[in-house]
């Protein structure tokens, strides 16, 4: 199997941020909406809750400024400025999907509370698809215009959750107790999930099926268990292999990308101090894949990484967290990585811890 050519461009950590729209019932209390974005220069501006209350009152807390590679203003779509589903996705989708058809892992992750917009921005609505389902249709797209006569495509599709450490196979029927996956790591496959659901997909009407197989065994859980779902990180993967037959070497020539696609956990859950029992191992448990997560694109993003010395690449903590672990061939190397880091645009707190998150990856 032929290894892609290295890559060149160090951009390899892409952090986004974007701001959802008001909901009906923040609109109707008349919610001050506490977030400023300059299209010019990408800043974010976070202000204090007393400040758009009453220009004249006492600052609580100070304004802060963040900067990242684009800011998504999705909060009043009759704005002008209102970044929709496709903005987003034409933003960074387009040139990840180049990087898988040139034979390289990408990896897409949503991060932030739950309510910020993360499964809008991930799998969207029927009527405003977000990245999962747009970056599908464009991928069969592509394979049916061509691109390379001599190649054979092959698409197959996973989508699995991971709560409390435990991996969980959304394409298979729910099961009590649930079953959990072992995570297992080979020479040739690298880290994967046994007896993990790969379904080969030939079309995008195949894999609109199985997302929404996947999302109702989400929702199911998330009813029966008190919302899970913003409990639990979703991993859909889409595994591309070429096979092309040099018709001038007689060589055949094996490609396989991988595009991993996150929908993180709700943040807030990290630092919960209420919780006892179970919801404090919860707590624990996400705080651990977030904050290891964190420190694993932090390593990254570092510029001194790109050497790629091999001392300093075992610094990376992927085995800190089964979500890193699991996700550690999509992070580094050749690996293209993007975070969506989604904001309310009226909680002072969380929103800060959000932008601080996604400012630490850059
Ligand atoms: P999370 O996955 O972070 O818990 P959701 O994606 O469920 O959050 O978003 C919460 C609510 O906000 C949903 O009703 C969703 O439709 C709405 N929403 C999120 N982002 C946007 C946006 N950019 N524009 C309009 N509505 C949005």
């Amino acid at each position: 199997m032929a290894a892609p050519p290295p890559v060149d461009d160090p951009g390899n950590v892409k952090v986004v941020v974007r701001c959802r729209a008001f909901l009906k019932r923040e609109k109707e209390k008349g919610t001050q909406c506490l977030i400023r974005m300059d299209p010019a220069t990408q800043k974010t501006t976070l202000l204090s809750p007393a400040d758009s209350d009453n220009p004249n009152s006492r600052k609580i807390y100070e304004d802060k400024e963040f900067t990242f590679d684009k800011s998504f203003w999705s909060h009043d779509m009759e704005d002008p400025q209102y970044a929709h589903q496709e903005d987003v996705y034409r933003s960074f989708g387009e040139e990840f999907l180049d990087h898988n058809f040139d034979g390289y892992h990408t990896c897409i992750f949503a991060y932030g509370q739950t309510g910020s917009g993360k499964s809008y921005t991930m799998m969207g609505t029927p009527e405003q698809p977000g990245l999962i389902p747009r970056t599908c249709e464009e991928l069969f797209e592509r394979i049916q215009q061509e691109p390379s006569p001599n190649t054979n495509y092959h698409v197959h599709v996973s989508y699995f959750e991971v709560y409390n450490e435990h991996v969980r196979d959304l394409l298979t029927p729910r099961t009590t107790p649930p079953i959990y996956l072992k995570i297992r790591e080979s020479q040739t496959e690298g880290v994967y999930v046994q007896n993990l659901t790969e379904a080969a997909v030939r079309n995008y009407a195949d894999v609109e099926r199985l997302m929404k197989i996947g999302d109702m065994s989400r929702t199911t859980a998330a009813t029966k268990m008190n919302d899970t779902s913003s409990r639990s990180h979703a991993v859909f993967t889409i595994r591309l292999k070429q096979i092309t037959h040099s018709l001038l070497s007689d060589e055949t020539i094996e490609r396989t990308a991988r595009m991993r696609l996150v929908d993180l956990a709700g943040s807030e859950r990290a630092k919960s101090t209420e919780a006892t029992g179970a919801r404090l191992k919860e707590g624990g448990q996400i705080n651990k894949s977030l904050t290891t997560l964190g420190r694993v694109i932090a390593a990254l993003a570092d510029p001194r990484r790109q050497n790629k010395n091999r001392r300093t690449r075992d610094v990376v903590p992927y085995r800190d967290s089964v979500l890193t672990w699991l996700l550690k061939d999509s992070l580094g190397g050749n690996s293209k990585t993007a975070m969506v880091a989604c904001i309310a645009p009226a909680d002072y707190e969380e929103t800060l811890s959000t932008l601080r998150y996604a400012d630490q990856a850059k």
